[in-house]
């Protein structure tokens, strides 16, 4: 029997915030522990101070994503004895989150609700392979200790590993936008919930991408319909997702919620937010990619297709607004959605990583408006540009790429420019050579002065000859 998969995600988002949640350390070191103070480090009575910026963020995330603002919340210690954990409480939310009762729509128009969105401090990072004493030793790294997370947790609305991806790519979408997270820059790590309708729940732990969370629950769904299938219980329990072998393992019994024994935190004061300060998260809010999408077919007169694939990947998308002030829009949308972003998925490159100047591409863009390179040759331009950061009109001029007139494609100009220029036709006809000039001048500028202008007068007296 098909038994229906429950899916449930909870998403640490880390928000990307110059310093740490409770204190002034910076959330960007290399160096491991060199970013660290009493208060990350746990030390009896540090005292934590609340970073503004990163509550402004969750709420910017909270009202972006359909929830309830709360406009008071606190802060609660989550109790665990663990070395990533140096007081042995993590600072996070449990009564009262920053926002509740939203929802994220996927493409397909289906809505998952979102029960709750909170803020809470990462822990430290353990380094168990550090090959020291032959892994009988683990390293912490307390850089990573007081990151600032929101975590989103979802209802179990997700029916299958594909909707859970397309729910997080949407999440990554509009953190993007929001201008909170930067997709390869900031981490973000699923838990996910799973279970088969009628038995107990799984949660596979700390998955990393929208694809290992795709692969895990894949995976997961099939190892519990083969338990089920051969008569066996599902445990309650937490399990890892190993990456090289796609499989999931068990780590540890499922502990309930009270077993952390949450306590309000009183060196943190509450939160309290006037309507006035909702109000302005609300209308401060960036713009978003629907809104976006719908700018480009409004502004632009670029198809609803072609305006939402722009849209939903940020970078290009704002890509696209620079090049759109110096070339035509629908030249721009349609080298972008095509030629570009076929050369990024074939290579697996991300725009944010590239630094490409819209200038150079302008360039680029330019010629093919004018239609002195073809589409291929801007294409070829466009890759050496992106691999070897030759620049495109560099590029162009050494492959000899510039399209030369040929006599054909200057008689149809001509022919063209005769049509439209039947006064100054018969001024010449009558005698007068200044008219020919004129002729020739134009059909010199239509040819963006490609063609020789000897040659275009003795076409154009050949033309007239013949009538
Ligand atoms: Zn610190
Ligand atoms: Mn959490």
């Amino acid at each position: 029997m098909e038994r229906k998969p429950i899916i449930g995600l909870e998403t640490h988002v880390q928000l990307d915030t110059v310093s740490k949640l409770f204190c002034a350390c910076s959330t960007n070191a290399a160096e491991p522990n060199s970013s660290t103070c009493p208060v990350c480090l746990g030390m009896p009575g540090s005292k934590p101070v609340l970073n503004r910026k990163a509550v402004e963020f969750a709420l910017r995330i909270a009202v972006a994503l359909n929830c309830i603002i709360n406009s008071q919340f606190f802060f609660s210690r989550k109790t665990y004895f663990y070395p990533d954990m140096a007081k042995n409480y993590q600072i996070t939310q449990y009564e009262v989150p920053v926002g509740v009762n939203g929802f994220v729509q996927l493409k397909s128009g289906k809505k998952i609700r979102i029960r709750r969105i909170h803020l809470e401090e990462d822990p430290a990072a353990l380094v168990h392979d550090a090959g020291i004493s032959a892994s009988r030793h683990s390293l912490v790294d307390y850089n990573r200790s007081g990151i600032p997370l929101v975590e989103i947790v979802s209802e179990p609305d997700i029916g299958n590993p594909n909707e859970a991806r397309d729910f997080l790519d949407q999440l990554v979408l509009i953190l993007g936008y929001l201008g909170v997270f930067r997709l390869g820059v900031n981490a973000m790590k699923v838990d996910c919930n799973v279970s088969l309708q009628g038995h107990e729940r799984v949660e596979v732990k700390n998955i990393t991408g929208t694809r290992a969370a795709e692969k895990a629950l894949g995976y997961e769904i099939k190892r519990q319909s083969s338990v089920i299938a051969d008569g066996g219980k599902i445990a309650r329990e937490t399990r890892g997702f190993d990456e090289q072998t796609l499989s999931t393992k068990s780590l540890r019994l499922k502990e309930q919620e009270e077993d952390y024994g949450y306590i309000f935190d009183a060196d943190l004061a509450m939160v309290e937010l006037s309507e006035k300060e909702i109000a302005e998260i609300k209308t401060g809010l960036p713009e978003l990619h629907w809104q976006r999408a719908k700018r480009f077919v409004e502004e632009y007169g670029i198809d609803a297709y072609t305006a939402e694939v722009l849209a939903s990947a940020f970078s290009l998308s704002n890509l696209f607004l620079e090049l759109a002030k110096r070339v035509q829009p629908k030249l721009a949308a349609a080298f972008l959605t095509r030629e570009v972003s076929a050369i990024l998925n074939r290579d697996n490159l991300f725009l944010e990583e590239l630094k490409l100047e819209p200038e150079a591409i302008t360039e680029l863009l330019k010629l093919l408006e004018q239609q002195k390179i073809t589409e291929k040759n801007a294409k070829e331009a466009m890759i050496a540009y992106v691999h070897k950061k030759i620049l495109p009109i560099d590029f162009i001029a050494r492959e000899g790429l510039l399209k030369d007139l040929d006599s054909e494609e200057t008689y149809k100009i001509i022919e063209r420019v005769l049509g439209e220029n039947q006064g100054a036709v018969s001024d010449y006809r009558q005698g007068a050579q200044k008219a020919m000039n004129f002729l020739v001048g134009i059909v010199m500028r239509e040819t963006s002065g490609k063609a020789d202008p000897k040659t275009v007068q003795r076409m154009i007296e050949e033309r007239l000859k013949g009538e």
